[in-house]
């Protein structure tokens, strides 16, 4: 298995996987569940994932008891850093056991796995004691603007922004420290809730993020001239309150961060769209249903860890099917993003491959 020595930013013991662009798998994204109780346009739109809509049957989805075999042979090929995701991993019944299992991890030095998680906040308030008891390390909450109108257009379900508003203090009084918000802009639609959301997280302790609206699986109808471009969210930003570049904290951040020059804290610009990261892309994804892939833009995948588990596969087995995906891997669709979208595609769905 090729292999490639220590690094900068951290000296692992055992070295890590490359793949066939010399990128080293790092992190492992987990798609717990393809449902949602949000229809975010840009993600779920009500249109398709209607109640016609045929979700995967529960019986396709991998148990927790499969998710954490599967997490442990990852750990061992050096995965340092797992982050639940869906669809909306709150509604997964029982999600903090899961957590409570993957925290329990460590890898070949005794250094806990970090597990992280993406919720949109809507079950927080319930669920923030439980996750942060189970040894849940971050939380990032995605929250697209603070007027309910806004958000109601945007996540196309009768919400009210004080329900995720009130999630996030939950964590904090939970004691989860670090907290992330996420916000897709899409122009028109939330762009001028840009100002307020950056007001609202400043002296807050909380790093807002812009993520650039993407054209993620092959339904949410994206249009170029939709997207609010990090560079304007950070031209607009700046006329308001100075910032200034800040260092990334670890190899392969896919945020560029800035910090308030006044210190009240930071944001993050995520431009997928316009600032390709794809040559620093350490993320292998697994979906619900237990399949392996190794880009957000994928069309199908070449790895099905769901029937190596089922027909009886050892863990060496799981791991040789593991590396070998990881290493097979020459994905860089963002960078090439262009010359792709001229050819109609069918990419999978993010609410089942894990955002
Ligand atoms: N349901 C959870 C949530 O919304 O946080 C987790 C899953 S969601 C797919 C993960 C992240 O992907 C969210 O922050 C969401 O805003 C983002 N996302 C979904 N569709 C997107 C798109 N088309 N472009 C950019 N970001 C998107
Ligand atoms: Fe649900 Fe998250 Fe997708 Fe919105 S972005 S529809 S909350 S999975
Ligand atoms: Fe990674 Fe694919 Fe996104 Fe590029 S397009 S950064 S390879 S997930």
């Amino acid at each position: 298995m090729p292999i490639s020595p220590s690094e900068t930013f951290s000296t692992p013991i055992a070295p890590l996987l490359v793949d066939a662009m010399g990128r080293h798998m790092r992190d492992l994204r987990i798609s717990v569940t393809d449902r949602c109780n949000l229809r975010c346009t840009y993600c779920m739109p009500r249109e398709i994932f209607d109640r016609n809509h045929v979700f995967l049957p529960r019986n396709d989805l991998l148990s927790f008891e499969e998710i954490a075999l599967v997490a442990r042979a990852f750990v061992r090929l050096g995965i340092k850093k797992i982050r639940l995701t869906g669809g909306e991993p709150l509604i997964r019944r029982g999600i903090e056991n899961l957590v409570h299992e993957l925290a329990s991890l460590t890898d070949e030095r005794g250094t806990p796995i970090e597990v992280t998680l993406t919720t949109n906040g809507v079950l927080l308030s319930q669920k923030a004691r439980a996750l942060k008891d189970a040894g849940l390390a971050r939380l990032t909450v995605s929250l697209d603007g603070l007027s309910d109108a806004v958000f109601r257009r945007m996540s196309d379900a009768d919400v009210p922004v004080a329900t995720v508003l009130n999630g996030i203090s939950s964590a904090e009084r939970a004691g989860f420290s670090s907290i992330k918000v996420n916000m897709v802009v899409k122009r028109h639609v939330n762009d001028h809730e840009i100002l307020p959301m950056a007001k609202h997280f400043r002296h807050s302790g909380i790093a807002l993020r812009f993520i650039e609206y993407m054209d993620v699986g092959s339904t949410n109808g994206w249009r170029m001239e939709d997207v609010v471009t990090a560079g304007e969210v950070l031209e607009l930003i700046k006329s308001q309150y100075p910032l200034e570049r800040m260092d990334p904290n670890v190899p392969g951040e896919v945020a560029k961060r800035w910090r308030y020059i006044d210190g009240s804290g930071e944001i993050g610009l995520i431009a997928s769209v316009t600032q390709a990261f794809c040559k620093d892309c350490t993320r292998m994804r697994l979906s619900t249903d237990g399949k392996l892939y190794t880009c957000l833009f994928a069309e199908h995948s070449n790895t099905d860890l769901k029937a190596l588990l089922r027909s009886g596969s050892d863990e060496q087995a799981l791991m040789k099917a593991m590396a070998g995906c990881w290493q097979n891997r020459d994905d860089r669709y963002s960078q090439i993003r262009h010359d792709l979208t001229i050819v109609p595609r069918s990419k999978i769905e993010m609410s089942y491959i894990g955002g």
